[in-house]
């Protein structure tokens, strides 16, 4: 049972740190996909229980007026919707917050890059046309069983994979984040090749993250990870799995980078 509840917010768009952006639009605090290796409980600070992680979402109150008032103040940038939950979440469908920010960044003409797991995003193709959109799916694995036990509250790959296709065939610029790659789970010649097969098929760039272990996440992904498997990560033992998921994107034509 998922607990929704508002929380006050004072503004929309947020500055952001991360490559090609330069503000974040987060209209969710918390995240039904409850994944396991998910970092945000960290970054919450408590404000959603990271034991509970998944099961409760805050939505920021009057966020769109909020936007609207910004997107007047503010120099045009390019805005990550979201960079911090999934703005594609089970609640947004009836919500539709994400869709009517959509709608008010291609107005104020805001270039956007979106990035979720859900399928959910195919419900709004029809405001993103031309360049100033692009869409990021989260591929972690192409193996359902890989989701069940690390992404639990997450759409299954195929239909990732589904909404990717079907965004590339619409003409929407993708890119495909793989990530985190856990060793021993994720991280197969056969994974590689399914990936940047995928890639290859869509046009779609790839950005790769390893797993990075944070105190507050022991509890949830100790629940699948052992000891060794968290040492050996902490090691760092994917330098190898990095260089073939390099060379197999040079040998597809696609472009690959690492978002570390
Ligand atoms: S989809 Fe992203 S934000 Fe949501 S739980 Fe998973 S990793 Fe965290």
């Amino acid at each position: 049972m998922i607990e929704v509840k508002a929380i006050p917010c004072k503004s929309a768009l947020s500055r952001s740190a991360l490559p090609g952006l330069m503000y974040a639009f987060n209209p969710y605090v918390g995240c039904q996909h409850g994944c396991l290796y998910c970092y945000v409980p960290d970054v919450l600070k408590g404000r959603v229980s990271s034991s509970e992680w998944g099961g409760e979402v805050l939505v920021k109150e009057g966020v769109l007026d909020h936007l609207r008032a910004d997107l007047k103040r503010l120099r045009p940038g390019a805005v990550g919707v979201s960079t911090v939950t999934d703005p594609y979440q089970p609640v947004e469908r009836s919500l539709g917050i994400t869709r009517e920010a959509l709608s008010m960044l291609k107005d104020a003409e805001f270039p956007v890059s979106v990035q979720t797991k859900s399928p959910l995003v195919l419900r709004d193709l029809d405001i993103m046309k031309g360049d100033n959109f692009e869409v990021g799916m989260t591929i972690t694995s192409m193996d359902d069983a890989f989701r069940r036990c690390f992404e639990p509250g997450a759409p299954p790959p195929e239909e990732r994979v589904h909404a990717l296709e079907e965004a590339s065939s619409k003409g929407v610029r993708t890119w495909i984040f793989y990530g985190p790659v856990i060793p021993g789970f994720n991280d197969s010649p056969e994974e590689i090749e399914s990936i940047t097969g995928l890639a290859q098929r869509t046009r779609s760039r790839i950005l790769y993250d390893r797993l990075n272990i944070k105190p507050m996440m022991l509890t949830r992904i100790g629940r699948i990870l052992s000891v060794n498997d968290i040492l050996s990560i902490r090691r760092g033992t994917l330098e190898r799995t990095f260089r073939t998921l390099e060379d197999t994107c040079k040998r597809r034509g696609v472009r690959c980078d690492s978002a570390f």
